[in-house]
């Protein structure tokens, strides 16, 4: 574990693997990536007709379904996800039928920012402002899991990273940010045996988590500090490890490298069926 790096450079979906620097290390520094799935297929397309749905009432026009399923099956490629991102699309649009109980200020904006020395850039899905003027950033995320069984809304009450998103827009506007509302899609559950096909009813929840000054305050000083120890493990080479950080929305995908110390974590990645980006190659 003795390879350095330069200076680092970190984004918001970087703040994620920097609570654990081992897992820094192998993502960014010996660049073992995870192939593409399903979930990120779908996430990706279903992302998409939200960012038009919302672009529109941000250009004060009517979106219809119609157009959205369209924004979603532009973005989707294979052919067997289309129905299920189709059900999802219809489920949010029956759950949250319009007009939507706030107005929208941005979608899809990236920002950046220096905290102290610490940079950190982040793209912001929907920020909406309620009609008491308070804004909120509003966040789309897709799920495996149903929050009705396994309260994993419950991590967002604490989670630094919906934290980060309230920073950064603060940041990014200059107005105080009230907290998150977080739109979670719970996408079904895999089919046994078929890990590419899902079945069951699609849920749409909602929620909204205040963010408090002193809350953002630790945000700024986590992002600082763990900018700091990242610096300090590229030129020691000590990439420790952070187990708290194993199991946090799902299983860390180098947990097998964690357990197998003795072999090279690249040629174990491989034989796991991993790959490595090359130097300035695909970014994800
Ligand atoms: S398995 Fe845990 S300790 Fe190992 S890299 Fe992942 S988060 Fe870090």
């Amino acid at each position: 574990m003795g390879k350095s790096i330069g200076g680092t450079s970190h984004g918001w979906s970087r703040l994620e693997e920097i609570s654990c620097p081992r897992s820094y290390y192998y993502k960014y520094v010996l660049q073992l990536r995870q192939p593409a799935d399903i979930n990120l297929e779908i996430g990706t397309s279903f992302h998409a007709a939200l960012a038009y749905r919302f672009g529109a009432l941000r250009d004060e026009k009517e979106p219809s379904l119609a157009a959205c399923l369209q924004a979603a099956e532009e973005v989707v490629t294979p052919d067997i996800y289309r129905s299920h991102v189709r059900r999802l699309v219809e489920t949010y649009w029956e759950e949250w039928p319009l007009p939507e109980p706030f107005s929208v200020v941005c979608v899809e904006h990236e920002h950046e920012m220096m905290i102290e020395d610490a940079p950190f850039t982040g793209r912001l899905d929907t920020v909406v402002q309620q009609p008491d003027g308070r804004l909120f950033v509003l966040e789309h995320k897709t799920s495996g899991i149903n929050p009705a069984y396994a309260h994993n809304f419950d991590l967002y009450l604490v989670d630094h990273q919906i934290t980060g998103y309230a920073v950064l827009a603060e940041a990014l506007l200059g107005r105080q940010i009230s907290g998150v509302i977080v739109d979670l899609m719970y996408k079904g559950s895999k089919k046994k045996g078929k890990p590419d096909e899902y079945s069951g009813q699609p849920v749409a929840y909602r929620e909204t988590f205040l963010r408090s000054d002193d809350q953002k305050a630790d945000f700024r000083r986590q992002v600082v500090w763990m900018n700091r120890a990242i610096r300090h493990a590229s030129t020691t080479g000590e990439w420790w490890c952070q187990p708290k950080s194993c199991h946090k929305y799902r299983p860390c995908p180098y947990a097998m490298l964690c357990q197998e110390p003795r072999r090279d974590p690249a040629e174990l990645w491989l034989e796991l069926g991993g790959k490595i980006v090359e130097e300035g190659g695909e970014e994800e």
